[in-house]
């Protein structure tokens, strides 16, 4: 697929999976994960998204407020 925005979008891209031929074609890459019932990279921070947990459960754990006990 060709994307007028793809060199754009990379610039944004934090993903480290290499090799995925979704990289930069947003559309196809939130298609994909969504069909998983997962998030894409861009919406994890560095350290979390070099996991390649893409679930929603660690996007939300991700988000909760710090708890102390
Ligand atoms: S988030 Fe998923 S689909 Fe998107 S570029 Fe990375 S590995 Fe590919």
């Amino acid at each position: 697929m060709k994307c007028p925005n793809k060199s754009m979008n990379m610039e944004g891209c934090n993903c480290t999976y290499t090799g995925c031929d979704k990289a930069g074609l947003c559309c196809e890459c939130v298609r994909y994960h969504r069909k998983k019932g997962q998030i894409p990279a861009c919406f994890f921070p560095a350290e979390a998204e070099k996991t390649f947990n893409r679930s929603i459960d660690y996007f939300v754990e991700l988000h909760q407020p710090a708890r102390h006990s």
